[in-house]
């Protein structure tokens, strides 16, 4: 048997949210690892093909599709694996990406806007790490590709572990995402399915630009990351590419959290 060159040649990796921010960042990251990649989008589909046109320009051995999926609704998940499976065969990897904020204080945050945010954050995650299962558990063991039959990586944040007044939707839909992958990774860990995720601090993309677009926004931001450096989406790919390969073959059920430092409490420093 051939040894791949690249850490993901030959392996298929569906990104949701991937016309975007971190999710573009992945999708670009593992492009460049050989993977063959599903771009899902919802909206936007010309961003989502120049995602698509730069993995397929800039990786040797991979290709790219364009998929259209809501992530929050249950066919058009369906539909997503099943033309993934029609046109590259199978799934090996699965980056649950796509989320959204949408920020009220808890007493006056409509019900639709806690409804929307776990319906695509959490709900969202769920559908797709279901059909992922299903898949590897069809298609069996790939030891040409990797030492495990599927991966896994929930898009979650430091808001599963930090408590976000004014955010009580998307804190409550990252902590969900905890137990989610760790309840995966109890019941297929002994498959050897590995479900881990990844938990981004501030990063720069779309969906906090109103923070760190603004001088002060950006000072507030940099008072919380002791490393002192705003995230940017390229951190995560980097990390995301190598936790779907075998070099973390032993990392299951975790969380890693890439955030420079802002679950340490910097507020801490100067004494509290
Ligand atoms: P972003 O707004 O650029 O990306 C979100 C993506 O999700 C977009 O491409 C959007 O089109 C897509 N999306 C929204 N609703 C969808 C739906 N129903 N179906 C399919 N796709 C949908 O923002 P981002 O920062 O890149 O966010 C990506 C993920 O990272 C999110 O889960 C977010 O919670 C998480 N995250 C981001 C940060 C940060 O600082 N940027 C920090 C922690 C966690």
């Amino acid at each position: 048997m051939q040894k791949p060159n690249k850490r993901l040649q030959g392996q298929i990796c569906i990104v949701t949210g991937s016309s975007s921010g971190i999710g573009k960042a992945v999708a670009m990251a593992m492009g460049t690892e050989g993977a063959n990649i599903v771009v899902n989008y919802h909206s936007g589909k010309e961003k989502a093909e120049e995602v698509a046109h730069w993995i397929i320009k800039n990786s040797s051995c991979g290709d790219a599709i364009v998929i259209k999926c809501d992530v929050s609704k249950e066919d058009e998940v369906k539909q997503m694996f099943e033309k993934t499976i029609k046109e590259f065969g199978t799934v090996d990897v699965c980056v649950a990406n796509a989320g959204i904020q949408i920020d009220h204080p808890l007493h006056e945050m409509p019900f639709d806007a806690w409804k929307k945010v776990i319906d695509i954050n959490l709900t969202g995650q769920f559908l797709c790490a279901r059909e992922s299962i299903k898949e590897f558990l069809r298609r069996g063991m790939r030891e040409e590709v990797s030492k495990s039959l599927g991966k896994i990586i929930h898009m979650s944040s430091v808001h599963e572990v930090i408590p976000w007044a004014g955010h009580a939707n998307y804190a409550a839909s990252k902590g969900g995402l905890v137990m989610l992958m760790q309840s995966i990774c109890q019941e297929y860990g002994p498959k050897k399915i590995r479900c881990n995720s990844i938990a981004p601090g501030a990063i720069k993309t779309e969906i906090n630009k109103d923070v760190w677009s603004t001088k002060e926004g950006r000072e507030g931001m940099l008072g919380l990351i002791p490393y002192k450096r705003i995230g940017i989406p390229e951190d995560i790919g980097s990390v995301a590419s190598w936790l779907a390969s075998d070099e973390s073959e032993y990392i299951n059920g975790t969380t890693i959290y890439v955030d420079g430092g802002m679950t340490c409490y910097p507020g801490f420093t100067t004494n509290g």
